[in-house]
């Protein structure tokens, strides 16, 4: 079998287990952002190595779903009958001597997870597969430059909490309003450009065009609405002249009107 160089970007596999968890606790981070603490024997063995990874929550409306939810296999396959609704969702925190998983929910307002987020209460049963597997980005580069909307702050927090001090981290945010500004924590040299969607003078995108990139060796990490994630990617490879091995920029959710098929 090879060995994997931990000092290389890897992929690591993990068993994909249904996990039946109750909330624990409900605290709003700011007006859109909730983080829903859930938890129980059933988090026992979790794991979440990068920084990244994802969870699959789930969502069932209904008797029905609810019924294709318990005898639910993720390990089997597709399918298995009319599944409820599943979304992803970063794990921002997790401990396993006290059995318990933040999960930070933009409240967007619409669709079944937000929807959800919205009325969470204590003692509810929140059902989450994964994650699948984790891309593994050790701390080997000088620099770090992480873009994102409210969806990707979780794994931002994550990322940044990880860096060592030596590090420097640009990082560019943007969210609705002053309000949604969270404190982002790091041992590393971290700049915070928040990038303000009301009364704005310029997007993510256009921030993202103007931004000296910092310098040494440097990681690029990407996630926010699909399309835009796309054309960040572009100004990234095709302005910046980022190298792209070490780009990685994703879709996190796709407005109505996006050309993505
Ligand atoms: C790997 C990964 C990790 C993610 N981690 C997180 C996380 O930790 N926290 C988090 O909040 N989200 C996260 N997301 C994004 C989240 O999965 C999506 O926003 C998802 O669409 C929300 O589902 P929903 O049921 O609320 O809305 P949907 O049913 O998917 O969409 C309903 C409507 O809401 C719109 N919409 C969806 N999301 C947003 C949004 N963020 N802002 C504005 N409009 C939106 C859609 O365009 C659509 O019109 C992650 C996504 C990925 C791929």
């Amino acid at each position: 079998m090879t060995e994997i160089d931990p000092n290389t970007i890897h992929r690591v596999n993990h068993p994909i287990k249904r996990r039946r968890l109750q909330v624990l606790r409900v605290i709003d981070l700011t007006p859109r952002m909730r983080r829903i603490t859930v938890g129980g024997p059933e988090l026992a063995g979790f794991v979440s190595l990068g920084t990244d990874d994802h969870v699959k929550v789930f969502f069932p409306q209904n008797a029905e779903e609810h019924a294709a939810l318990e005898s639910f296999d993720p390990s089997a396959g597709k399918d298995q009958g009319p599944l409820p609704a599943m979304r992803d969702y970063t794990p921002r925190r997790y401990d396993l001597q006290t059995l318990e998983l933040d999960l930070d929910f933009v409240l967007h307002g619409d669709g079944p997870a937000a929807t959800w987020a919205a009325q969470a209460r204590p003692g509810q049963y929140l059902n989450i597969g994964g994650p699948r597997g984790s891309m593994i980005v050790p701390d080997i580069f000088d620099s770090y430059l992480l873009i994102g909307d409210e969806t990707a702050l979780p794994a931002i927090a994550r990322r940044l909490e990880g860096l060592a001090p030596n590090r420097r981290a640009l990082v560019v945010v943007e969210v609705a309003n002053g309000a949604e500004q969270q404190l982002l924590q790091s041992p590393a040299r971290v700049h915070v450009i928040w990038v303000l969607r009301e009364g704005r003078q310029d997007s993510l995108l256009t921030t993202v065009q103007h931004l000296d990139m910092p310098g040494g060796k440097l990681y690029a990490w990407v996630a926010t609405e699909s399309r835009v994630s796309r054309q960040i990617r572009k100004v990234l490879l095709e302005e910046k002249g980022l190298d792209q091995a070490f780009v990685k920029a994703v879709g996190y959710w796709k407005a109505d009107d996006s050309d993505e098929p």
